[in-house]
């Protein structure tokens, strides 16, 4: 099978497509055979060896697949079924989605809903499964469209770009902050209300702002993350998930202490199979599909690893699917 491997010899970091004998995956009680893969942000780290995502070697990257049991001996599965796969640590520390064949744990697997092809659940992928699970989060901390915008950073990423598409059809009014203002009728077309530039947040702050939002889903962190809690109004929430722009949170306790703001984290690759099930049942149900090919754009998997690289310089737009049999 064909796979990008990522090997770490005598300190020395290398991806690259390889062929790959299917006896030297890893073990697991389902095989899938993979139809689609994805690049999200962590694929970029663990691609680049930016960041140590990757904790052990040989590694195939891609946290995420869609694709067909081949086989399976775990009771949930059979031959033939479809099947979708995010986080669960695949792709760091075992073998994950680049790759024309995985074999893991059928505990970790979602049957894919029938609303969607695999195609269209790598458009979504680990990014679109993570937007569902903040806007789950609004909704749980009591967020409703009648109290106010809801701030997106980072929009035109592929978080981002899914999470103002949700919120919108949810009947939200979206604000969409972007360091990319040429995307603006993109974003637009998505459903934001109103684009802001991410220069108005990236700067460092102050501790308390003009209350301008009533939620957030932060994709970016750093001083971006501390501004956004600094402008939510009274008694919001901040669902906070990413690093774009870094993992420090150079914030005051001000906001959480006079404004009653909720911070509440997301992560998406050890949540708890029944609240996976669900988001992806709530994409099922709330996302305009007709928005997915908007977002998305297909390689094949020999483009995986240069892609890589302008993932993490910030130009790509949206959703990378790829093709892992192209
Ligand atoms: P993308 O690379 O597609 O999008 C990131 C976006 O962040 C960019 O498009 C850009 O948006 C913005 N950005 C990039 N650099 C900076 C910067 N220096 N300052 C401010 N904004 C910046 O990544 P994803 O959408 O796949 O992921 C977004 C974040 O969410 C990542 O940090 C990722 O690790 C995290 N994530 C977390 C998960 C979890 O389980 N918690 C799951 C999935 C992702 P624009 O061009 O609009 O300004």
């Amino acid at each position: 099978m064909k796979a990008i491997l990522i090997t770490n010899d005598n300190d020395t970091y290398n991806a690259q497509l390889t062929e790959v004998a299917e006896d030297q995956l890893p073990e697991g009680d389902v095989t899938v055979s993979i139809d689609y893969s994805t690049l999200n942000y962590k694929d970029g780290l663990a691609i680049t060896g930016k960041s140590p995502v990757v904790r052990k070697f040989p590694m195939v990257p891609g946290v995420d697949f869609a694709g067909t049991v081949e086989q399976s001996a775990h009771p949930d599965y059979k031959p033939g079924d479809k099947v979708v796969l995010n986080g669960w640590g695949v792709g760091e520390v075992h073998w994950g989605g680049l790759a024309q064949k995985a074999r893991l744990k059928g505990d970790w697997l979602v049957p894919l809903p029938d609303r969607f092809d695999s195609r269209q659940a790598m458009a979504i992928g680990t990014a679109g499964y993570t937007s569902m699970l903040c806007v789950m989060a609004l909704e749980n901390q009591g967020v409703t469209p009648n109290d106010g915008d809801i701030l997106v950073t980072g929009a035109v990423g592929g978080v981002g770009s899914v999470a103002v598409s949700l919120l919108a059809k949810l009947g939200y009014s979206v604000i969409a902050s972007t360091g990319r203002r040429e995307e603006a009728e993109y974003l637009k077309s998505l459903g934001a209300k109103e684009i802001i530039d991410r220069s108005e947040l990236s700067e460092k702050g102050r501790p308390l702002g003009k209350e301008r939002w009533a939620g957030a889903i932060d994709t970016v962190g750093s001083h971006t993350l501390a501004n956004v809690c600094a402008s939510t109004k009274y008694g919001g929430t901040v669902a906070a998930c990413g690093l774009a722009q870094g993992f420090d949170l150079p914030a005051t306790v001000m906001p959480f202490i006079l404004r009653g703001v909720i911070l509440n984290g997301v992560d998406s690759v050890m949540c708890p199979r029944e609240k996976r099930i669900e988001a992806w049942n709530r994409l099922a149900k709330d996302l305009d599909i007709s928005h997915l090919e908007m977002m998305a754009s297909e390689i094949p998997l020999g483009d995986a690893i240069a892609t890589a690289k302008s993932l993490l310089d910030g130009s790509v737009k949206g959703r990378v699917i790829v093709n892992v049999n192209a």
